[in-house]
């Protein structure tokens, strides 16, 4: 018995028709609160609807992109406006998916329609430029054009905001979709299919397939009908799939992992700094890519810090993510379960000042739900594996350092670049960590939030092409064309 009834059950969406895989194959998604409970029934796809998915896409490409782009926009507004009235109803599917606090993910909708509504206006906003010309009777000028058929590939951690921001800038600027969002969320992938199409949209624009990444990834990366790829989540599926549309120079937006830094030196508000590092820390479980995960904090500050660190993770209430009251909820599935606590087996073994958590909250984890205790390590190795890389949970490694260029140097000993946090009543020191520490995106005296109009993108491991999020999203999901004409 499905839990949510809105939706098809076993069904893609391929050029505006819901129908079940050729295979006729499905598999269930389960509650991580209770998982024993199934949440819905989707198709196990094959290449065979994704070759039909991709085709529909191919098919109306040409009448969307000539589509006059206020039209365009008018629908994205319907479909911001729709995700603002469905958000409770949106917002209970993703946590009955992927286990986040109700809260976050009602929030989530609302961000993922206020990126929509910003993606509506860049679909009017001017592009091109002309150039004087240096023959006498020519004019040039540059435009910009849709690339063609985009393919969305998405994960569960953000299962709204995640494809809304790939799909939004493709519908703006003229773009067709094939959205392959994560196995363990196609039910919010599924209902964001409906509300596009009560927004009005033509048949075959937006397409949806789904089924394993291992499986249907490759196929979808590789054929030649899709312009490009936009993708978030692991460094290492995205370096895969970047070396895979490089061999047929498909373009590629890479949204991916991170090991971000919070930077504490010469704070005066250590309370506050601690409010924001957990809250950063712990949200959506520590599982999202700009997750706080290791604290740099000064030797004659770390004391103080720690202990209002804990008072904070002291009022954080793990549950059932539909219950009253929950501030964390489960991890979303068994193998993030276990891969938290690996890395926290690692840590004790390490020797690590474990200073709370470190256990499941429940004794079966695979029958009452995949609860892990906020977790906090201090004086942990900047080399060992819990500062170095990225756990996706609610760990938190707190590394002591002698001065800010110490602190400086461990945050950028990773093969990421996401993004940093830095806490500090010194504006030489927050200019200094601006300037040096190597990220997408670096944020002065407050947690990793980010907000719904600005680039949004990491260096090293941590992305690659356009960044996402505001106008830069148009580097990707458009093209440079130079145009002379003789008069
Ligand atoms: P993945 O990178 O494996 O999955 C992300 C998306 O890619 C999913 O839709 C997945 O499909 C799809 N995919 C998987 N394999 C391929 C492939 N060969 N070709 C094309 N698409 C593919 O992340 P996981 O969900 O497995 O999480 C593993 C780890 O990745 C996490 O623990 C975390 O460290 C990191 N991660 C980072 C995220 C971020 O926001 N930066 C988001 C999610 C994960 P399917 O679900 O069917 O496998």
């Amino acid at each position: 018995m499905s839990l949510i009834t809105s939706i098809p059950s076993n069904s893609n969406f391929i050029d505006g028709v819901w129908s079940p895989p050729k295979n006729g194959q499905s598999y269930v998604v389960c509650n991580p609160a209770r998982p024993q409970e199934a949440v819905g029934e989707y198709p196990h796809s094959t290449f065979e609807d994704l070759d039909t998915a991709i085709g529909a896409a191919a098919a109306a490409y040409r009448g969307w992109a000539t589509t006059p782009a206020p039209q365009r926009a008018n629908i994205l507004l319907r479909f911001a406006d729709l995700l603002e009235q469905s958000k409770d109803e949106l917002g209970r599917i993703i946590t009955l998916e992927m286990g986040k606090a109700l809260p976050e993910s009602v929030g989530e909708v609302g961000r993922a329609a206020a990126e929509t509504r910003f993606m509506a206006g860049e679909a009017c906003m001017p592009h091109g430029t002309s150039f004087p010309s240096e023959r006498p009777g020519y004019s040039c000028h540059t435009s910009r054009e849709p690339i063609g058929v985009v393919a969305s590939i998405t994960p569960w951690n953000f299962p709204v905001v995640a494809p809304v921001r790939k799909i939004a800038p493709a519908l703006a600027y003229g773009d067709t979709v094939v959205c392959k969002p994560a196995s363990q969320t196609p039910g919010c992938a599924a209902f964001l299919m409906q509300l596009l199409e009560k927004a009005g949209l033509p048949k075959g624009v937006v397409n949806l397939v789904i089924g394993p990444g291992r499986e249907v990834g490759d196929a979808l990366v590789d054929d030649p009908r899709i312009a490009g790829i936009s993708f978030t989540g692991s460094s290492d599926i995205g370096t895969r799939i970047y070396e895979r549309a490089a061999r047929r120079l498909a373009s590629a937006q890479l949204e991916l992992g991170g090991k971000n830094p919070a930077i504490v030196v010469n704070c005066d508000d250590l309370r506050g700094a601690a409010r924001e590092i957990v809250s950063a820390a712990l949200v959506c479980s520590g599982q999202r890519c700009t997750a706080l995960s290791r604290v740099l904090v000064l030797d004659t500050q770390a004391n103080a810090l720690v202990e209002q660190i804990l008072k904070q993770v002291e009022g954080v209430k793990v549950g059932d993510g539909l219950a009253e009251g929950t501030t964390m909820g489960p991890l979303a599935s068994l193998s993030q379960f276990k891969t938290v606590a690996e890395y926290v087996k690692t840590g004790k073994e390490s020797g690590f000042e474990l200073l709370t958590g470190g256990e499941a909250l429940v004794k079966s984890p695979e029958e009452e739900g995949y609860y892990f205790q906020p977790t906090v390590f201090d004086k942990v190795s900047p080399d060992s594996s819990l500062a170095k890389e990225e756990i996706f949970g609610p760990v938190l490694p707190i590394i002591r350092v002698k001065d800010l260029d110490e602190a400086i140097a461990i945050a950028n000993n990773t093969r990421y670049g996401l993004a940093a946090s830095v806490f500090s009543s010194d504006p030489y020191i927050l200019n200094q960590c601006a300037d040096r520490i190597d990220a997408g995106m670096i944020h002065l005296n407050h947690g990793t939030a980010s907000q719904a109009h600005v680039p949004f993108g990491g260096h090293k491991d941590s992305g690659q092409g356009a960044f996402s999020i505001g106008p830069s999203a148009r580097e990707f999901f458009t093209i440079l064309k130079a145009v002379y004409t003789k008069l």
